[in-house]
């Protein structure tokens, strides 16, 4: 397992090669572990860096816009601490950005790795999660943390998969974004940017998670819940990992660590033919058979309540039987936000006796 500690780095580590514009110096600059803590930045698009743009017969709307956060960000004094960064290399094209002095202990240098096409996150799929997955496994080594800039519309979705792609974590992972442009004068994004490169650089939290709001949730048990509020994401089953006031708390006692020394990797053959089904009381046996029938291999079934479902109706029990019994492994996974799934009632005990298996605290909300 890695520490992740940036105190046992050699004094003059060696940065894998970053930024097209940065590779042939960024290797020499005057990095100390002590008084440096380094985040790499993977900016995969949302409202974060977005701009309005309004074309031809459009009354206009939210874009992402290639090199527009990271040339920003160079002349913002707020996120960039420009005459700090000027050790670091001749050439401004060159130097990290360097988050100006947080009272942490130490300096925040961060790169950014841009990537291309930037997206809304409703246009991501499981490519970009391996994308990001094969980034962190590349510069692993070279780097105390990871902030992945996203936007927030599927952050959870692609926190959950991250949470189980990368496995042996020893450092932090913590996706943000924002609901205005970090440029704008009343955006949130300046306090979700700082507070994730702050927890990624400093704290040992070696978790996949969503920082957002001034507050830790961890990956998995994060979801969107409000589209026009700051206080934008929750994890209603799982307390936050960590709370950003003046002071910064850190629930320690809640943070997953890996029980064995094993390396870090990234599990990366993802399978798509993966879905999630909600119950309702009308849903019929044919819809469930439709749903159920080859491609599927897997099935995320959203019960009621403490994972029950209408075992009355045979016809729809007999269906499940059946995709079980071909290999469709199927997760019951309750409709509730809180609570956990319990085989305590007839209704949610007749799935645990199909062999379909109980999701305990993961939630469908
Ligand atoms: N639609 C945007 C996205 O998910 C919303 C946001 O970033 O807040 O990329």
């Amino acid at each position: 397992m890695d520490s992740g500690s940036s105190d046992t780095l050699p004094a003059r580590p060696r940065l894998p090669r970053l930024l097209e514009a940065q590779k042939s110096t960024i290797n020499s600059f005057e990095f100390d572990p002590q008084k440096h803590a380094r985040v790499l930045v993977l900016y995969t698009g949302g409202t974060i860096g977005m701009k309005w743009r309004v074309t031809e017969g459009n009354s206009g709307s939210y874009v992402p816009e290639p090199h527009y956060l990271c040339e920003a960000l160079k002349h913002f004094p707020h996120l960039h601490d420009r005459l700090y960064s000027t050790a670091f290399a001749a050439d401004d094209e060159l130097r990290p950005l360097v988050l100006p002095d947080t009272h942490e202990p130490k300096k925040i240098l961060y790169f950014i790795k841009e990537y291309d096409p930037l997206l809304d996150s409703s246009n991501m799929t499981v490519q970009e999660w391996v994308q990001i997955a094969d980034d962190i496994q590349q510069h692993y080594e070279a780097f105390d943390g990871f902030v992945v800039l996203h936007g927030t519309d599927t952050m959870s979705y692609t926190a959950s998969a991250l949470s189980f792609m990368l496995q042996n974590l020893g450092k932090p992972v913590i996706l943000t974004g924002s609901q205005i442009p970090v440029f704008e004068v009343r955006s949130d994004g300046r306090d979700n940017f700082v507070g994730a490169l702050i927890l990624a650089g400093i704290y040992k939290i070696p978790e996949v998670c969503v920082y957002f709001n001034h507050k830790l949730f961890r990956g998995n048990r994060s979801t969107k819940t409000d589209n026009a509020s700051f206080d934008a994401f929750a994890s209603p089953n799982c307390r936050p990992l960590a709370e950003v006031g003046i002071q910064i708390y850190v629930d320690y006692d809640s943070i997953f660590r890996p029980h064995k020394l094993s390396q870090f990797s990234s599990f990366t053959a993802l399978n798509r033919d993966v879905a999630i089904l909600r119950l309702f009381p009308s849903i019929t046996a044919s819809t469930v058979k439709t749903f159920l029938q080859p491609p599927i291999l897997g099935c995320v079934l959203q019960t009621y309540g403490a994972g029950n479902i209408m075992a009355r109706s045979k016809d729809i029990m007999d269906v499940l039987h059946e995709a079980h019994s071909r290999g469709v492994i199927i997760v019951n996974i309750s409709q509730c936000s809180h609570g956990v799934v319990n085989p305590a009632y007839e209704t949610g005990k007749a799935l645990a006796d199909l062999g379909i298996v109980p999701g305990h605290d993961m939630h469908g909300s």
